[in-house]
């Protein structure tokens, strides 16, 4: 699995990046199970850790936060208490004493600082973005306290690491983007005296820090981010997400009972799954190993030895056809159409405009010049926001009533079919229409991007199912 024999005839181990989920630290034992499988993986390779939060606590804590701002007291009361018996209950099972006396006070003034924003936040009745950042990723610094205690108490040497020190971002407080040149470099320089001496650094996913040195988040599940941002900026050989999943699926398995693990995906397979809703892996994951071509493993912490999938930088030629289906179960098909006045790059190009300036991404996109239509898929939170962009755009056209129409189609699912070595391969569109066809299933509208790396469906909700499940046998995965 790890590049041994390139790596070892340099007389060096190789160097892999884990990152361990919410579930794979949730508690005392799965936190113990973490600290076996990095201390195991010691032994032959360099290896730089990255923890999320505890489970759920990622939630409670900006729950608590919106409650504080509005004004109650006796929520933030109650969750301060859980956030602190929670961190306490594992430091008691799994530190030894002289490990609790120096990890109970930081875990204590990280509960403080809690506290300290929170009735901050109930005082002013508001929390920023900003602040919110900073109290949305405690429980990163929590985690990586105690899960570098427990290495430490168990004999590994190790320490935690807050990645406000490494990782620098821009100012995009919630959704934060890395700036790579100087992330790497903070990183080499941080890291590199504990990794002379041996000692395994323990990083806080999720967060990172803009210029001031105000900590930014990357976004709600980031820390699958930062692992490769750490695995890129160290040159890693490989970087492995720890999860509770075995590996991505051919389908979702509560679709499709016979959908099997893929033991080898391409990157753009894997960032075109995650785009669709996929949700292994967060969809910026594989951006930051790309130029390196640094390999990314999905495992499960769960089952350690089950080989899990593993992620390269471009699928095997073998495989042929359609690897994966993935689907977005509540979308709206938004269809705007112009009246003869307006040209069809006219009104395409305010459609997308008004995307454009709000932010929201499509799913899928259909259009037909002849008719002067537009049709695109959309999430179902990305609707209202929708509406009022083209309303906003097209109010002109609007008033003027019939010069442009927008029309919402809702239940909508999109299915999608992945697979890179779909290019080339004739009749991949046309079997699995035949499928769908034969099995009674409407096929509202059709995209296939010209890279042919996949190929979507908007089918109406109720229907979803079945389609998935008819794909997925259509083409035996
Ligand atoms: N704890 C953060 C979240 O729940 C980041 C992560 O787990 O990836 O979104
Ligand atoms: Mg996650």
């Amino acid at each position: 699995m790890l590049k041994e024999t390139s790596t070892l005839s340099k007389g060096k181990k190789p160097l892999v990046v884990m990152k361990f989920g919410g579930t794979s630290v949730g508690n005392g034992e799965r936190m113990q199970n973490v600290a076996e499988i990095v201390a195991d993986h010691a032994q032959r390779a360099e290896v730089v850790v990255v923890v999320s939060a505890m489970g759920g606590v990622t939630d409670m804590l900006i729950r608590a936060a919106t409650e504080a701002s509005q004004g109650g007291r006796e929520h933030w009361k109650n969750v301060r208490r859980e956030l602190a018996r929670r961190h306490r209950e594992v430091a008691d099972q799994l530190l030894t004493a002289a490990e609790q006396a120096v990890v109970l006070p930081r875990l204590a003034s990280q509960v403080g600082n809690f506290e300290n924003l929170c009735s901050g936040f109930s005082l002013v009745r508001e929390v920023t973005p900003r602040a919110m950042d900073t109290l949305s990723s405690l429980g990163e610094v929590m985690s990586a306290q105690l899960v570098a205690a427990i290495l430490r108490s168990r004999g590994s040497p190790a320490e935690a690491v807050d990645a406000t020190e490494l990782i620098l971002t821009d100012d995009n407080f919630g959704n934060a983007s890395p700036l790579f040149e100087e992330t790497n470099s903070r990183t080499r320089q941080r890291l590199q005296g504990l990794r002379r001496r041996g000692v395994i650094p323990v990083i806080t996913g999720f967060r990172g820090a803009n210029r001031e040195g105000v900590c930014t988040t990357l976004g709600r599940g980031g820390s699958d981010y930062s692992g490769t941002i750490m695995g890129a900026a160290l040159d890693a050989d490989e970087v492995w997400i720890w999860t509770d999943v075995d590996g991505v699926m051919t389908a979702d398995p509560r679709l499709v009972p016979e959908a099997r693990i893929l033991p080898e995906i391409s990157y753009r397979e894997a960032i075109e799954l995650s785009f669709f809703g996929a949700k292994v892996i967060h969809p910026k994951t594989i951006q930051p190993v790309m130029k390196k071509k640094i390999p990314v493993w999905i495992k499960n912490s769960f089952k350690p030895t089950t080989p899990g999938t593993r992620i390269v930088p471009s699928a095997a030629d073998g495989q042929r056809g359609v690897k994966a289906i993935t689907s977005v179960s509540k979308a709206h098909l938004v269809t705007v159409s112009g009246k003869d006045t307006l040209s069809f790059p006219r009104l395409a190009s305010k459609v997308f405009g008004s995307l454009s300036l709000g932010d929201i991404p499509t799913l899928m996109v259909t259009q037909s010049s002849a008719e002067n239509i537009v049709s695109f898929a959309v999430h179902d939170a990305d609707l209202r926001r929708v509406k009022m962009q083209l309303e906003k755009s097209f109010e002109l056209e609007l008033l003027h009533d019939n010069l442009a129409s927008i029309e919402v189609m809702s239940q909508v699912a999109i299915v999608v079919a992945i697979g890179e070595n779909m290019k080339g391969t004739p009749g991949i569109a046309g079997r699995a229409f035949g499928s769908l066809g034969r099995h009674g299933i409407n096929i509202i509208a059709i995209a296939q991007g010209s890279s042919e790396l996949s190929i979507s469906f908007a089918v109406r909700s109720s229907e979803m199912k079945e389609a998935v499940k008819v794909i997925h046998e259509e083409f035996k995965l």
